[in-house]
């Protein structure tokens, strides 16, 4: 079966400027799209990723990362990556227990060294590539940190 495609005029939410989609779907669906969905212009679009990646890269610097390199739209999705991987160390960490201060005190110097490591990651490709790492890789790296820190 072959699909139809269709051109449907939509108005940017933004700007209200009229610009052209294709869609996919059958017409039906496609119109229920032009008029539900939130319509964006490429301008506004492009304008509101480098506002959110401003904002992301600020946060960021805010507690110790680099700026990062790369072209503006892989910029712009690794900060995003960053985030969530930022909060996965978050969530991880407040997650944790300890049987006594000793080994609370080996938990946090272990998430520092994992956090410079982290830190020391500029270009925008290392965050994408990494963006789909979770919370269990991220425990794995810090045991091994912390695995070291006992052999010292
Ligand atoms: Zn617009």
């Amino acid at each position: 079966m072959t699909k139809d495609i269709y051109t449907y005029d939509v108005r940017c939410r933004t700007c209200r400027t009229l610009f052209k989609v294709q869609l996919f779907e059958s017409h039906e669906k496609n119109l229920f799209l032009v008029d539900k969905k939130d319509w964006y212009c490429e301008k506004c679009k492009k304008e509101y990723f480098s506002e959110q990646t401003t904002k992301l890269s600020r946060v960021h610097q805010a507690i110790g990362f680099p700026e990062l390199n790369g072209s503006l739209k892989m910029v712009s999705w690794a900060e995003k990556v960053r985030a969530e991987l930022i909060n996965k160390i978050d969530y991880l960490k407040k997650s944790l227990t300890f049987e006594n201060d000793d080994e609370k005190e080996l938990s946090e110097k272990a998430f520092d060294m994992f956090f410079k490591e982290w830190q020391e990651k500029t270009e925008a490709k290392w965050w994408i590539d990494h963006r789909k790492m979770t919370v269990r890789n991220i425990s794995k790296r810090v045991a091994e940190i912390s695995e070291l820190i006992k052999k010292k």
